[in-house]
């Protein structure tokens, strides 16, 4: 017998109605280098729908791709949900690939419709050049047009005389709403494509007290780039229960970053572990005070220890999180009244215990499985991948049926390349990483790739390339190498040979020179050793930029 209950798709739609009706006067606050730009809830929805009536007059169809290169600001959020409600898919590119990379997810995804910040022109317009399939598309200009890509026409123009409603076709909540790449081991970048359903249960999931919790009462700034993973699901779950929502544009830096979230009152924000701890850095060096901060998430990378401990003496929760973007992301998260059964610990142990990747949301199914196929004991020592079932986690790639196959496992989990283990509290930690990639500032460098780069030099043998952590980007890439016979080339010399053939911030922060590379039994590096013979090289490293 079926429930009598009544069947509502659940749509990106919704989260907009819902949001004009209850919470109108909600603000939403963007700062840019063009200055700041405040409005209402509902003056953005009325602008959506005329964007979306715009998009539609342009010939956007449903299922078609339409990609944004874009920081986070009230525009792009426009385009988080006008895509959608059309039926459309927002691929949202990340600014931060090589331009040849950018050229292939814009064909791959089959993009004809490009929205772009205007301070973005130069790495849209080396993106495009890159593009050797020379594809016809539509760019539209958010800012002042500064480009000779055509045909060109300004935001404001483009949306400019249109209805202040419209209908959305979408009835069926499976339809694709997002996209989002995500670095390969080796090769392009991989699409996942999120629905209608799995957006809206991810940001009722986010706004659970045990994940994010984001609330009525809160103004929350995602620092975390809309380029990535929806932002952690920030521009849904905020319309969703009626937040303030701010957002930094190209501001990134630390002084200025305090400035606006003590303007705003800001009570929560998101970002990666290098940011916060720049934040951290000037809060201590200027004796500023984040004056209205109760809780931050950190997330992308795992949560440092003296993070933890500096933000615990402001009085600011931290709550950590993790995920990836085929998990939405949001599937894990550490917060500390989950540590209440802890009560009788040590404060080390409790550190420790909030350290961790933590418990997993309801609607995710996890399961840690050893190599041998067999689940691991939740004892907190033995090991084993993470693996993942549910609404909101990728089922395959896009138009990747390769990726796809090695993704997912014959009885239908998502294997995440993750190793953890997992304690009698039900809290995960993760330990190691099977996918061979270095996490550095919240980005992702192929070791693959570079390893490959690095051996087209004349005199080098052989290269593994490993994440290292460092103070300021959790983790860079070190380049441990061997020389051919009779031949030799100077760490400098390497360096600058590479510097012309990679993006600058894959540079390898050192390359270390070895007689040879230890092999596992099936002959690949054996980086597990290399880890540890050089996890202290970098510890002393100053800050370097590397964009
Ligand atoms: P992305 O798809 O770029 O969001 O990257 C996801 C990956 O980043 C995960 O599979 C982990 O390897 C890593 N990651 C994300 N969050 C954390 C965290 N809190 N602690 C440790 N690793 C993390």
């Amino acid at each position: 017998m079926l429930g009598m209950m009544m069947d509502v798709p659940l749509t990106i739609g919704l989260i907009l109605e819902h949001a004009k009706l209850n919470n109108p006067k909600r603000e939403i606050v963007s700062v840019s280098s063009s200055g700041i730009h405040r409005y209402t809830t509902l003056d953005f929805a009325l602008r959506v729908a005329k964007l979306a009536n715009a998009l539609a007059k342009l010939g956007v169809k449903k299922g078609d791709r339409v990609a944004s290169f874009a920081w986070n600001g009230y525009r792009h959020l426009e385009l988080y949900y006008a895509v959608p409600i059309l039926g459309a898919v927002l691929h949202t590119v990340n600014i931060r690939l090589y331009p040849a990379q950018v050229a292939y997810v814009l064909n791959h995804a089959d993009s004809k419709v490009i929205f772009f910040d205007n301070t973005l022109t130069p790495a849209l317009e080396a993106a495009i050049a890159a593009d050797t399939e020379n594809r016809k598309r539509h760019f539209i200009s958010m800012g002042a047009i500064n480009t000779k890509l055509k045909p060109c026409v300004e935001y404001e123009e483009f949306i400019g005389s249109e209805s202040t409603t419209f209908e959305s076709p979408v009835t069926d909540e499976r339809e694709a709403a997002m996209l989002c790449y995500t670095s390969a081991t080796t090769g392009e970048p991989k699409g996942v494509l999120f629905s209608h359903r799995s957006t809206v249960l991810h940001a009722y999931g986010a706004c659970l007290p045990e994940v994010m919790g984001v609330n009525n009462l809160e103004t929350v700034l995602p620092i975390v780039p809309m380029f990535h993973v929806c932002a952690w699901g920030y521009p849904y779950a905020c319309l969703l229960v009626g937040s303030k929502l701010v957002f930094n544009g190209e501001i990134f830096d630390a002084p200025r970053l305090i400035q606006l979230m003590n303007s705003e009152k800001v009570t929560t924000a998101g970002a990666v572990p290098t940011i916060w701890m720049r934040i951290r850095d000037e809060l201590q060096k200027s004796n500023t005070k984040l004056e209205t901060v109760k809780s931050i998430l950190v997330g992308g990378s795992a949560l440092p220890k003296s993070l933890l401990i500096d933000f615990d003496r402001m009085g600011i929760e931290v709550i950590h999180g993790y995920g990836m973007t085929e998990t939405s992301p949001l599937v894990a998260t550490t917060r500390k009244h989950l540590t209440a059964p802890l009560a009788e610990a040590s404060e080390e142990e409790k550190i420790a215990q909030r350290l961790k990747q933590g418990r997993i949301a309801f609607g995710v199914q996890w399961r840690a499985v050893d190599e041998n196929g067999n689940q691991i004991p939740h004892d907190g020592k033995a090991m084993g991948e993470i693996q993942y079932r549910g609404p909101w986690i990728t089922s395959g790639y896009y138009n990747n049926p390769e990726a796809t196959k090695n993704a997912i496992t014959k009885d239908g989990w998502f294997r995440t390349g993750d190793v953890c283990t997992a304690d009698e509290y039900g809290f995960m930690q993760i330990v190691d990483r099977t996918k061979d990639l270095v996490k550095s500032g919240g980005e992702w460098i192929s070791s693959v790739d570079l390893e490959n780069t690095i051996m087209g030099h004349e005199c080098i043998k052989e290269a593994a390339v490993i994440g290292v952590p460092h103070p300021d980007w959790v983790e860079r890439p070190v380049a441990v190498v061997v020389l051919k016979e009779g031949k030799s080339v100077s760490e400098p010399a390497l360096k600058e040979w590479l510097a012309d053939r990679i993006a600058k911030w894959w540079l390898p922060d050192r390359v270390m020179f070895t007689d040879s590379l230890p092999l596992t039994g099936v002959g690949k590096f054996l980086k597990r050793e290399l880890r540890e013979r050089y996890k202290d090289v970098l510890s002393n490293t100053a800050e370097q930029p590397k964009t």
